[in-house]
């Protein structure tokens, strides 16, 4: 059954269909009315650490992201794969394979490098190499951009004249808290459109402790926190925001993989063993679809 059908089923049921109460904290549980963009940034453990594969450090990107796209037929639904251009230079049956099986392509960069340390001509160098290698490996045209580290900020505004004169058609890289702890909100929440006219598609940020703000409808977030928590906050965020976009990465599912020697990449391990399960337990509660379908009254 596809996402489309499965949707369609529970807005017509939507007083009632597959809901229920978990007495313990009184919140919904099974599907709501609300569908959410499952992302992938697919990128190699080492990139994470801003390194290239140059070096001879081992392949694992390919067999990870093989891995998540069977996951993601055998629970039949779809996702946003963000390339990094490197990666689909060096795979692209992969990038074609990903195409093929109905899920929607984007930009990850060609680099792994966050767009606060190019220059403008180095940033639209950057994109547009991406778009080349990404667009001749799938043979269809890009229209979503996710900047490595989500990295444009919501008061730079070059980085969106570039993105839109490249022809993209929508960005998510904008975080919508600007550092940690996230006491601040500095852009909506929900998709926005620029002056420009390029939309924002904004990973979501899920809100606790009545202050507190996090991307934590991610891998991070599957992999650290207990689902029935994070689903009470994901529930909050569907009555305050809507729709949201969940985002990932394939090295995240690899529980014996390598990290970067780096600080605060320990993090990057955490809880990796759990991901695959917490994300089957998750589809009990919550539908995915491409940002573009999710999204697609907007981007329409
Ligand atoms: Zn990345």
């Amino acid at each position: 059954m596809t996402n489309r059908g499965r949707i369609k089923r529970c807005r017509r049921d939507a007083d009632g269909c597959a809901l229920g109460v978990d007495d313990a904290h009184k919140e919904v549980v099974g599907f709501t009315a609300v569908r959410h963009a499952f992302s992938i940034d697919v990128e190699d453990w080492y990139h994470d650490g801003g390194t290239d594969g140059r070096g001879g450090l081992e392949e694992r990107v390919e067999s990870n992201t093989l891995r998540l796209i069977d996951l993601m037929e055998a629970h039949g639904f779809r996702g946003t794969f963000f390339f990094l251009g490197e990666v689909a230079a060096r795979f692209p049956r992969l990038a074609r394979r990903v195409a093929d099986a109905g899920h929607e392509v984007g930009s990850h960069g060609f680099q792994h490098r966050p767009g606060t340390q190019l220059t403008r001509r180095e940033f639209r160098d950057d994109v547009a190499h991406s778009l080349r290698v990404i667009e001749d490996a799938t043979g269809a045209p890009v229209s979503g951009y996710r900047a490595p580290y989500l990295s444009i900020k919501a008061d730079v505004r070059w980085p969106i004249e570039i993105l839109a004169d490249l022809g993209l058609r929508y960005d998510a890289s904008i975080l919508a808290i600007d550092r940690a702890p996230g006491l601040e909100l500095v852009c909506p929440r929900r998709p926005f459109r620029h002056a420009n006219g390029l939309w924002e598609i904004p990973v979501a940020v899920l809100q606790f402790l009545h202050f507190w703000h996090l991307p934590l409808a991610s891998g991070f977030g599957l992999r650290v926190l207990p689902w029935p928590l994070l689903r009470r906050w994901l529930r909050r965020f569907e009555n305050e925001v809507g729709a949201g976009v969940f985002y990932l990465h394939p090295w995240e599912l690899d529980a014996h993989g390598p990290v970067v020697h780096a600080p605060g990449r320990w993090l990057t391990r955490l809880g990796r063993e759990h991901l695959e399960e917490r994300l089957q337990t998750s589809l009990h509660d919550v539908q995915f679809a491409p940002i573009r379908e999710v999204f697609e009254d907007v981007l329409a």
